[in-house]
């Protein structure tokens, strides 16, 4: 049976970054569930789509080939075979990001590619609905958070590196409103999986981070 791991949180957690380490460490691969929603975000918003109006989101999914390619620098994430990585992370794309992955068909679309993907391969995926809905099978199942304020620091020092302008409050208000938006979605909202271990990173260090989840790992593994 292959090796899979499962990491759900809310915004800013540094699922993605812990679970990049974690996948070195194991030597196995790691999808970014999120870029696939951000990719189709950024494609609506680049098109002129009304993002609320669910039908011609999920037209545009339909439409849409989003695909992943898994390189030395870590994840690309293609549109049409065009790469797209470089412009997915802006706040304006992670509030797209928020609103297109609402409608049932799109979720529906990027769950099946996300399966397939994941499908007989060794593979650590990080997203939302991973430990409930794309692979409520998996190996390790964790649920990786920190305080609200803790988050909005964290992206704020990110953004900022990246040469992004906004104060931390408008940093802060911004993680609520994902976090609010998808914890309370009807279809597949974030929740924490009632059999995922809850790894709370307030007070950890990155370091500490993926020990605590290669910990996990293990003992699901071994016992
Ligand atoms: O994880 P990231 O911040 O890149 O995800 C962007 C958005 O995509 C999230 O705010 C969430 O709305 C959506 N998402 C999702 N399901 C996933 C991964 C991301 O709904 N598995």
């Amino acid at each position: 049976m292959s090796l899979t791991i499962a990491i759900d949180g809310p915004v800013g957690a540094g699922k993605s970054t812990v679970a990049d380490e974690v996948a070195r460490r194991l030597g196995i691969l790691h999808l970014d569930t999120g870029a696939m929603y951000r990719a189709l975000g950024l494609t609506a918003i680049q098109l002129g789509v009304d993002l609320q109006d669910e039908e011609a989101v999920t037209r545009l999914c339909d439409g849409t080939e989003v695909s992943v390619l898994h390189s030395a620098e870590g994840q690309r994430t293609l549109v049409g075979g065009k790469d797209v990585t470089p412009f997915i992370r802006t706040q304006e794309v992670s509030m797209a990001a928020s609103t297109v992955s609402r409608y049932a068909g799109v979720r529906k679309r990027m769950v099946a590619i996300q399966q397939q993907l994941a499908e007989g391969t060794d593979m650590v995926l990080d997203g939302r609905d991973i430990c409930t809905t794309v692979l409520p099978r998996a190996t390790a199942k964790i649920y990786l958070t920190a305080s609200d304020e803790e988050r909005a620091r964290r992206r704020w020092e990110e953004l900022k590196k990246r040469g992004a302008e906004e104060s931390f409050e408008q940093v802060l208000e911004e993680v609520r409103q994902r976090d609010q938006q998808d914890m309370n979605r009807p279809v597949e909202p974030l929740r924490q999986a009632p059999d995922a271990a809850l790894v709370d990173t307030t007070e950890l260090n990155f370091d500490e981070s993926v020990a605590a989840i290669l910990r996990i790992v293990g003992e699901k593994r071994h016992g």
